[in-house]
């Protein structure tokens, strides 16, 4: 402590740290000096978790076509059928209505023939 100009006081216990010390040695379990320090430190250094899912920018095309279809088909329902039906269905629907209007715009206009209507 001799060749040290100031010294580095705990906050927590009011005592004065060793030089090389990178934590307080009596909060601390253990002292840990600066070899042992960084020895700890590669060991105990957090693995990033394993990644869940793989990137969409290293996988392949063909899986990435697959995700996507997967994903989509879990969004928008287990088939295309349904939609394809349903847009069936409502094109079916809107030519019925086409016709009916037509005839009835006919029926108009022979009736308005029939009565002189000008
Ligand atoms: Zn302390």
């Amino acid at each position: 402590m001799s060749d040290q100009a100031f010294e580095i006081i705990c906050p927590s216990c009011k005592q004065a740290l060793p030089a090389n010390a990178l934590a307080c040695p009596t909060c601390t379990k253990g002292a840990t000096p600066r070899a042992t320090a960084t020895r700890t430190a590669v060991v105990e250094l957090p693995s990033p978790p394993a990644p869940r899912v793989e990137s969409a920018k290293t996988m392949s095309l063909k899986d990435y076509h697959r995700r996507v279809k997967s994903n989509h088909r879990r969004l928008a329902g287990p088939a295309d059928e349904g939609v394809v039906r349903r847009g069936d269905s409502a094109a079916r629907t809107a030519a019925y209505m086409i016709a009916v209007l037509v005839v009835v715009f006919g029926l108009l206009l022979g009736a308005s023939a029939a009565l002189g209507w000008p």
